[in-house]
């Protein structure tokens, strides 16, 4: 079961009817926006971070403003646009065994990169503190690909070990967050997160369709200031009729009507 939804295999769950439904009422109704090629915003049209933000709120209890939101072509592009604003000289950590995609990236951007094996709750504390990384990058609502739920337990020591040097921070890959496995009452550690150290990832690549490539993060203010300051040359990578299509999809409530279907087909 882990493995089923790692790549949407499933393709005829998509509801292929009333997306195509929402794509044509974004092109009727924003055909200004599509036209507005050079004045889209770094981080994604603000409409379409609002509508996310909304939804990350209800279904996440993630606390942010749109502002906040970075929409990206994939995780992957968006760890690296990471690497490049989270402090110099970092020591990252990843889950042994975890998601190799992530991992491979970040050897890529010549980042040093620690593996930390898991116990029965996650990412083993005595080896963070024996290894000593600085940043994190964990799956803790549903481990990839064990499966491990992170307790509310180690969240907290995890949120704990983040506020103790500035240096530190955690990257919460939260790729699929919409299916509850075991039990659903653990918030997402950005919601329970009081130092600003927290880095929330997600994406439609799961709920949706892989090859929509829309996928965001929520940075902390002072990565944000970090990120305008240094990224606010670069143009957004998510297709623009897509992420008005995905819009139009959530605020019409077909988005959660889909969630609700996949869920009773789980
Ligand atoms: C599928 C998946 C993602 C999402 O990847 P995208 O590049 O955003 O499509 C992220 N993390 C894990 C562990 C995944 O399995």
């Amino acid at each position: 079961m882990d493995f089923v939804l790692a790549y949407g295999d499933d393709a005829t769950t998509f509801p292929f009817e009333q997306w195509l439904r929402s794509e044509q009422k974004a092109l009727k109704a924003e055909q200004f926006e599509l036209h507005d090629g050079w004045l889209h915003h770094p981080q994604g049209l603000y409409s379409v971070r609002k509508t996310i933000a909304g939804l990350l709120s209800i279904t996440r209890g993630v606390k942010c403003y749109p502002e906040q939101i970075v929409l990206g072509a994939g995780t992957q592009f968006l760890v690296q646009t990471l690497v490049h604003i989270l402090p110099q000289n970092s020591t990252f950590a990843v889950e042994d065994p975890g998601y190799q995609r992530i991992y491979q990236m970040l050897k890529s951007q010549h980042a040093d990169v620690k593996t930390i094996s898991l116990d029965d709750k996650g990412l083993s504390i005595d080896e963070i503190n024996w290894k000593n990384p600085n940043i994190l990058y964990i799956t803790p609502s549903h481990q990839f690909p064990t499966g491990i739920v992170m307790p509310a337990s180690r969240r907290i020591q995890l949120l704990n070990w983040a506020g103790h040097a500035e240096n530190r921070y955690i990257l919460e890959d939260d790729y699929d967050s919409e299916f509850k496995y075991q039990c659903d009452t653990i918030p997402s550690l950005q919601s329970m997160d009081s130092f600003d150290k927290v880095i929330y990832l997600g994406t439609f690549s799961k709920s949706l369709l892989p090859g929509l490539r829309v996928s965001y993060m929520v940075l902390p203010q002072h990565l944000l200031r970090k990120f305008r300051e240094t990224h606010a040359f670069l143009l957004q990578t998510c297709n623009v009729l897509t992420q008005l299509t995905l819009q139009h999809f959530i605020d019409s409530g077909e988005y959660q009507k889909h969630i609700k279907r996949m869920k009773t087909d789980l």
